[in-house]
């Protein structure tokens, strides 16, 4: 058991400066007062520009008149009498028969290639993927919308029209798999804009997804972590993350999430791992005991719990699920709901002009010990610099303090509101100790 040393995780000196430890990476972060008095929302806007709205936007490879933009869909979730449906595996003479809530194809760009699992491994289609290709490239809409992707691939990575030509008879067949049976893809949710948008500043973020769309975007990300584990059998762990604008590393200002298959853990995870293994009951003990001690504790519903994260370079938001079940895929859709009513009300009091990067972490496929889903939500306001460097000391702008009470009052807010589902705030929050049921036989 640990010592309940919670100082030795977060300290306030007497001039205000947060010293901190993050319990989880051992990162030192130190929060300097006076550097976190900017507001929270807006940082990074230039003037906004006005729009047009249009029936269909076109304003970026992810919106909805430029379906082919992007490779082939695995699957599309589409809102018939105000039920979600699944459809697999459209033909590309239907992609304009409906309109995609949200879409699963495989990323242009993959992080780990299709070539990694086939030379590593010798990964090969599943017999349904290799029937999806086959017919898919036979229809003549497909064949053109192949040729054009592959294209637009070759001209994306800096080569001339006579080297695209030469190569693309040959990359055709190389390539062609990744869409069909790769193991990074991206989760594009529908619109670009708000449908009230008049600039271009507002911008269709996870927070401005309904409490309803927001918990179909979770839903249909989890269905898809699931099927990738169908297909590649050497798969261990699937990294699940979002990157909201472009300081979070995104390509579009169009919400979308990505799924990256990988073959081990990652640093990050063998070393949580290896702290559940030394005292299961972590998550609970220096998660979210440890925030309630500091009132750092802010929203709560029965599945899940938001607390400020002690000890991260960037201000952070931490969403615990309570559920015994630690990975996503494991828990009932009432569990899954509950942890998507936070995250999704995190995002929306943080605003669409805040970038962030969202980040799953889960107990791998193959663990014997637990860890309980959690998301971060890591709000990218500051750079790190010189200081950060020559010392490993991160200076972050603001103390955990500081981002709750942004936070909360919006929170109320939005709650009176009716924008955010039901949940317990700030004082209302029960903190009974070990809240999380991870660890339970
Ligand atoms: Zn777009």
């Amino acid at each position: 058991m640990f010592p309940r040393n919670y100082n030795a995780y977060y300290n306030v000196m007497p001039d205000g400066t947060v010293k901190q430890i993050n319990p989880f990476t051992g990162t030192e972060v130190w929060a300097v007062p006076g550097r976190g008095n900017k507001p929270l929302a807006n940082t990074h806007q230039e003037t906004p520009n006005p729009i047009q709205r249009k029936e269909s936007e076109d304003i970026c490879s992810f919106c909805r008149t430029r379906y082919f933009e992007v490779p082939p869909e695995k699957a599309r979730l589409v809102k018939i009498n105000n039920r979600y449906e699944t459809l697999f595996h459209l033909p590309p003479d239907q992609y304009g028969s409906t309109v995609a809530e949200f879409r699963r194809t495989g990323n242009l760009f993959e992080i780990v290639t299709i070539d990694y699992w086939k030379k590593n491994y010798g990964y090969k289609l599943n017999a349904e993927l290799t029937s999806w290709r086959d017919s898919y490239i036979t229809h003549p809409h497909g064949a053109m919308h192949i040729n054009d992707i592959i294209h637009y691939k070759l001209v994306q990575s800096g080569k001339t029209h006579d080297e695209i030509l030469k190569k693309e008879a040959f990359d055709k067949l190389r390539i062609l798999d990744a869409f069909f049976g790769g193991c990074h893809e991206l989760i594009i949710a529908k619109s670009h804009y708000t449908d009230y948008a008049e600039n271009d500043s507002q911008l269709k973020s996870s927070g401005e997804l309904s409490t309803e769309e927001h918990f179909q975007y979770f839903k249909f990300t989890i269905d898809a972590m699931k099927n990738m584990m169908g297909y590649n059998r050497y798969i261990r762990y699937i990294s699940i993350f979002q990157n909201w604008l472009k300081s979070a590393g995104a390509s579009f200002d169009h919400l979308h999430k990505q799924i990256c298959g990988l073959d081990e853990w990652g640093a990050s995870i063998s070393e949580q791992i290896q702290l559940v293994r030394q005292e299961p009951n972590v998550f609970n003990e220096l998660g979210v005991n440890l925030a309630a001690q500091y009132n750092l504790v802010f929203a709560e519903n029965d599945t899940a719990v938001a607390c400020v994260g002690i000890g991260h370079r960037f201000p952070t938001i931490e969403i615990y699920s309570k559920s015994y079940f630690a990975r996503p895929y494991e828990q009932t859709d009432e569990e899954i709901r509950g942890v998507s009513n936070l995250v999704h009300a995190c995002h929306a009091a943080l605003g669409s002009q805040l970038s962030c990067n969202e980040e799953w972490y889960y107990t791998p496929i193959d663990a014997v010990y637990k860890m309980p889903w959690h998301i971060l939500l890591k709000l990218r306001v500051n750079v790190t610099a010189g200081f950060e460097g020559g010392t490993s000391i991160y200076i972050n702008p603001m103390t955990p303090v500081d981002l709750r009470d942004k936070i909360v009052p919006k929170l109320y807010q939005l709650r009176n509101e009716g924008k955010i589902a039901t949940m317990s705030l700030a004082e209302e929050c029960a903190i009974t100790p070990n809240p999380l049921k991870y660890y339970l036989k």
